[in-house]
């Protein structure tokens, strides 16, 4: 069970009418020095003091609402509650990220998945990330695994903070970054690995995942799939696709990374693909 900072709740409770002291946020992220905390409607009226003392009391310099992350490309719209710059370096697994922690999303809950890309990474292969974000999944595998890693970002905005953290992490000679849709990435039969980590509608790439792929490549295909068609999806509508496309498609590997909605699960299959 969790608990408020005993710190944050003595402060809190000389300020608050006591009704509203147990429904102060229990847990939160922290994202380099922004923290995000959920806040219930009823605390409204107090917010900015509420995160003035969340930020005080666990020393970061800028606290954001939690909020929906949507759209094409994934944007968080967190309210500011406290400090002005939501810019910030976190630093995981070795790794640095520089992001607006405003706008990007960056999920604690897919550590695990940033973890294992960093291992399944060979060094000198070509691995060709279709949604790079920030460079979420395609910095562990040139900093960690050594691969060459062709990383494209749709986003001008998420793009510019890719290049920092290329520059910052010193992989710029095992990184290449393009700024475009990945459906117009000219590369064909060029990848050893391919990444597909986005959710929602990723069954729509998966041609263009096909057509970058070498003979004998795996995908890591994300996608978000409702419970009551689980275990075949997300595999099925891939091989589906794929064998649309005159490609067979092997099930490796198969991980549920998170709770995405009620009943509903962000999984990623890893799949081998044989083209000839
Ligand atoms: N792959 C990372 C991960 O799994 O943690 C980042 C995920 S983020 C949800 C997906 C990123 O894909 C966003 O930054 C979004 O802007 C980008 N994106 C969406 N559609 C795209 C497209 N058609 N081509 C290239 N990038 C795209």
């Amino acid at each position: 069970t969790q608990v408020i900072k005993p710190r944050i709740r003595e402060i809190l409770s000389r300020e608050l009418p006591p009704e509203l002291v147990n429904l102060l946020p229990k847990h939160w992220v922290r994202i380099g020095d922004v923290l995000i905390i959920p806040l219930r409607k009823e605390l409204e009226p107090y917010k900015h003091r509420i995160a003035e003392v969340y930020a005080k009391v666990l020393g970061v310099k800028t606290v954001l609402r939690k909020g929906r992350i949507s759209g094409e490309f994934r944007e968080t719209n967190y309210e500011l509650l406290y400090g002005s710059d939501t810019v910030t370096v976190h630093v995981e697994n070795g790794i640095k990220y520089k992001l607006d922690v405003a706008r990007i999303m960056f999920s604690p809950a897919n550590v695990k998945e940033r973890v294992r890309m960093a291992k399944v990474a060979r060094p000198g292969e070509t691995v060709v990330d279709m949604f790079a974000g920030i460079g979420h999944l395609s910095l562990p595998m040139a900093v960690h695994g050594g691969a060459k890693v062709i990383a494209i970002e749709k986003s001008p905005y998420t793009f510019k903070f890719l290049v920092e953290n290329i520059e910052l992490n010193g992989v710029w000679d095992r990184m290449t970054a393009y700024n475009i849709d990945n459906r117009d990435f000219p590369g064909e039969n060029i990848a050893d690995r391919v990444l597909m980590g986005y959710v929602v509608r990723t069954h729509e790439f998966i041609p263009k995942a096909l057509s970058i792929a070498k003979d004998g490549a795996v995908i890591h295909y994300h996608n978000t799939v409702p419970e009551r068609l689980m275990p075949e999806e997300p595999f099925k509508t891939f091989k589906e696709t794929a064998r649309e496309y005159g490609v067979e498609a092997e099930k490796l590997n198969e991980l549920v990374i998170k709770r995405y909605a009620p009943g509903v699960w962000h999984v990623v299959v890893d799949i081998r693909v044989f083209k000839r």
